[in-house]
């Protein structure tokens, strides 16, 4: 057995070691850790509805309803009303048959793929997609083949010399280190050339770009047919906890029949279920949620412009400053947090080495004068990011 101390010290020694901080009231814009307010800029709450007071009513009303836990998995006695009602408001959403909801979205990545491929199938993803999918196909036991980020030319070449005709490409919609797009109207073409199937995973789209916060896919014109197999998550834009698969009713039916992390795991609490389902009301009627966004996006890279930040090419509130090296990273988030800043630092394995950055993400509930004092932050902690990188 490995010397689980040492392998502990070689990741501090590298400064690669991750640890907890532990929030003392809700996920908001300003948060409370360790008698501190922070200015935060590090959730994934982007339209600021994880402590909406609609959200958090119906959460409310869910649980006189119908109880704390559901008791049991879906295809016992665990799916209720509220799931039923879900997902059938999502499918909706998404304009597609039906939606299956899962408990969360790594989930949902392991048991789509899982079910759809299998041994002697191959598996073609993108290089920055999130972990889930890359460990979706790895459970799937298919081959997995990794093409270069957002090239959808890369992918063609791959698929060209692919040993098999069948094959499932996935990607994430909005790449959730780097906050940029996928190339989807490209890579529906290239799926369509090969009759491949094209799985989207929209966690970082949905609710956020796109007609009515429909998602990256909505926002390219493409539907069903091009993109059959949709999966989004509801524990970042929707505010809540959970994700669903959407597609065909064949799709949504072979997922029940084999999705085994579906099959085998208990129902949600049908409480956040109702929950999401006042969430994605507001999702889809409060437009201005997303232009205010689009609003904050704007001033944050003129002001980082400014400051000579490395930005990521990002439209999306995910908007990356790269920091280097680990050390650096960890000496800016630090420097930041002095200053009642909160900004996490993400190092490898998360993001590739060399690319250690503050992924610094904006909300609806943010306003612009608190960019301003992000960028005034980064501005004063320009210093140790230099420093560090010096070391
Ligand atoms: N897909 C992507 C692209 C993600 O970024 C994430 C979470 N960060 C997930 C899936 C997993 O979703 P969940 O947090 O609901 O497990």
């Amino acid at each position: 057995m490995k010397n689980l101390s040492l392998a502990l010290q070689a990741r501090r020694d590298n400064s690669l070691y991750r640890s907890r901080q532990t929030l003392d009231g809700p996920q908001g814009v300003s948060v409370r850790l360790d008698g501190r307010d922070y200015l935060s800029f590090c959730s994934n709450d982007y339209l600021g509805l994880a402590n909406h007071p609609a959200v958090v009513a119906a959460f409310h009303q869910g649980l006189d309803r119908f109880g704390a836990g559901s008791g049991a998995a879906h295809l016992i006695t665990g799916h209720s009303r509220a799931h039923q009602e879900l997902e059938e408001a999502l499918a909706d959403f998404v304009q597609r048959p039906r939606a299956l909801l899962f408990s969360t979205g790594y989930m949902a990545n392991l048991g789509v793929l899982a079910a759809l491929a299998g041994r002697g199938d191959q598996v073609f993803e993108d290089r920055g997609n999130h972990a889930s999918l890359l460990d979706g196909a790895r459970l799937s036991g298919a081959r997995l083949l990794r093409y270069r980020h957002a090239d959808a030319a890369d992918l063609a070449q791959r698929l060209l010399s692919a040993s098999r005709p069948d094959a499932l490409i996935a990607t994430d919609g909005v790449f959730s280190m780097d906050g940029d797009i996928a190339p989807l109207p490209a890579l529906a073409q290239t799926a369509t050339a090969h009759a491949a199937w094209l799985l989207v995973d929209d966690a970082h789209g949905l609710g956020v770009i796109g007609p009515q916060g429909r998602g990256s896919v909505a926002a390219c014109g493409l539907g069903i047919e091009q993109v059959p197999i949709l999966v989004g998550t509801l524990g970042k834009a929707f505010g809540t906890f959970g994700a669903f698969v959407a597609g065909s009713d064949d799709l949504v039916e072979t997922l029940i029949q084999e999705a085994r992390p579906w099959i085998y795991t208990t129902a949600p609490p049908p409480a956040v279920a109702v929950a999401t389902l006042a969430a994605l009301r507001l999702v889809a009627a409060e437009d201005w949620r997303r232009s205010h966004l689009q609003t904050l996006v704007r001033c944050f890279r003129a002001g980082a412009a400014r400051l000579g930040l490395e930005l990521c090419d990002s439209e999306t509130p995910i908007q990356p400053v790269l920091a280097g090296t680990p050390q650096a990273a960890l000496r800016w988030s630090a420097a930041l947090r002095e200053a009642g800043i909160l900004i996490t630092a993400i190092r490898p394995p998360t993001v590739p080495a060399g690319t250690s950055r503050l992924r610094i993400t904006l909300s609806a509930g943010h306003s612009e004068a608190q960019v301003d004092r992000l960028l005034d932050g980064l501005e004063q902690t320009l210093a140790a990011r230099n420093d560090a990188r010096n070391v």
